[in-house]
């Protein structure tokens, strides 16, 4: 099957990619494989292929990758290239810290020596999705090549181009990219020692059924639909900026985008008012123009989701867009509501409800299938407490979520299994070995 990329807002189209067959996927498997152990073995090797060739392979094509991704899935250029360079952040973390984290650890037993240590598991499959091509790719595939495993990267086929400039810029014997559709890749599983998806949640369910037939370990990075909850002590005249970048980021197609505002009623209508303020001043156009902020959707079937939920919440509560839907566009839209919305919005729509007392707001915030990120805003003594109360991988007080390679990174119920970054990402794909030597 042919696999077609397109700009979602020229409409224009990008190219053309043969589906991989069975066989060519299974080449790809066996060149892996055959690389795999020497790979393994060699520590050194592996530190010197960070800093030497793919480091340099980023930064050499940084602005042919940050417009290709631009064109294929909509994000603004701007955000593009900050993209790449969180990326070289990463791997300029993985070259200081990652050997330390993977260093042996000894136990005291009554034993000559004990001590566990980290082995490759041997090739992983990522299944990645479209929203940070780069980005996601970057932070399953470093960390679980460093341990010394192979890495098959499947990734969304609207960026097939990016998946393919990504197998060239890492260049190595034991990468490669295979450009085929979702179920295509369930042939693959039982082959594999692993597998790593950030995408949907019932991708992530439907890839750990399969997955579990086979024994085969799962790191899964899922939905979301984060609270981000305004205290009464907030300083809302500052804090609005931030929630319109929470939400709008990677034109609102982020997995840790704030997604719900949870606010106390006594600045609610200032909080709305300074949120509408700053939607209605966001500059809405062409993703591949340095000032835009805020593209298109992915592609059509992206917008249609979208504006169908909009509809939805226009059911539950009041709804304002603050400019026109045209060219895969959905504009920077507040619904308020007073019902709970369980879906996740993957698009530019800020959802407002009040609370009264700190019970409220925990109810409301915890009012989710999902459970990946949430952030709290006010007198950092009064929002601090609340944090173990919230059903989340990751809670920021004053700050907006983010991925940081310090800190793991990933969700409870519906919005996962695992973690990625830090030590404990970089060991999900590590075999934690007992050696115990007797006397
Ligand atoms: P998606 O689930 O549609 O696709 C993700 C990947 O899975 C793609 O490569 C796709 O081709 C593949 N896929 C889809 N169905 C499959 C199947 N049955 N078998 C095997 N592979 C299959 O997700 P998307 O639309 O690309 O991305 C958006 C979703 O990803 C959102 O829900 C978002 O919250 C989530 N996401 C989560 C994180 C996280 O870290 N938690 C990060 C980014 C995105």
């Amino acid at each position: 099957m042919e696999i077609k990329t397109r700009n979602p807002f020229s409409g224009q189209e990008l190219g053309k990619y043969t589906e991989y067959d069975a066989n060519k996927m299974d080449e790809v498997l066996s060149h892996i494989r055959k690389n795999q152990p020497e790979w393994s073995r060699n520590l050194e090797g592996r530190i010197e292929y960070l800093k030497k060739t793919l480091r340099p392979n980023l930064a050499k094509k940084k602005e042919e990758l940050a417009k290709l991704m631009s064109s294929e899935m909509g994000k603004p250029i701007s955000q593009s290239l900050s993209e790449i360079d969180k990326c070289l952040n990463l791997l300029d973390f993985a070259g200081d810290k990652f050997l330390e984290f993977l260093e042996p650890e000894e136990v005291k037993t009554e034993g000559k020596k004990t001590y566990v240590r980290f082995d490759p598991l041997g090739t992983i499959l990522l299944v990645m999705p479209w929203n940070y091509p780069l980005w996601q790719v970057m932070r399953a595939a470093v960390p679980a090549m460093f341990v010394g495993n192979g890495v098959v990267l499947k990734h969304a086929s609207i960026v097939s181009g990016t998946s393919l400039l990504i197998d060239e810029i890492f260049e190595s014997p034991v990468f490669h990219s295979i450009v085929a559709s979702g179920a295509r890749i369930n042939a693959l599983i039982p082959k594999v020692d692993g597998i790593s998806v950030t995408g949907s949640t019932s991708t992530g369910i439907q890839i750990a059924q399969e997955a579990g037939k086979y024994l085969k370990k799962v790191v899964l990075e899922l939905g979301g639909s984060d609270p981000f909850i305004v205290l009464k002590s907030a300083n809302v005249a500052e804090i609005v900026e931030k929630a319109t970048f929470a939400r709008m980021q990677n034109n609102g197609q982020s997995c840790i985008a704030s997604k719900r505002f949870v606010v106390h009623e006594e600045r609610f209508d200032e909080f709305v008012e300074g949120l509408s303020n700053q939607f209605s001043a966001i500059k809405i156009g062409d993703p591949l123009e340095k000032a835009t902020f805020l593209g298109p959707l992915s592609s059509k079937n992206q917008t249609e989701a979208v504006t169908k939920q909009i509809d939805d919440l226009r059911k539950i509560g009041k709804v304002e867009s603050f400019g026109e839907f045209s060219r895969g566009i959905v504009p920077p839209t507040i619904a308020k509501v007073n019902g709970s919305y369980k879906e996740e919005v993957f698009g530019p729509v800020a959802i407002v409800s009040k609370f009264r007392t700190h019970d409220e707001a925990i109810l409301l915030a915890n009012d989710t299938p999902f459970g990946l990120g949430a952030s709290i805003w006010g007198d950092s003594e009064e929002a601090e407490p609340l944090a173990p109360r919230i059903e989340a991988g990751m809670v920021f007080v004053n700050k907006i979520v983010a991925s940081d390679p310090r800190v793991p990174f990933g969700g409870v119920k519906q919005s996962g299994i695992g973690r990625e970054l830090s030590k404990f990402g970089l060991r999900e794909f590590a075999n934690v070995k007992t050696v115990w030597i007797d006397h």
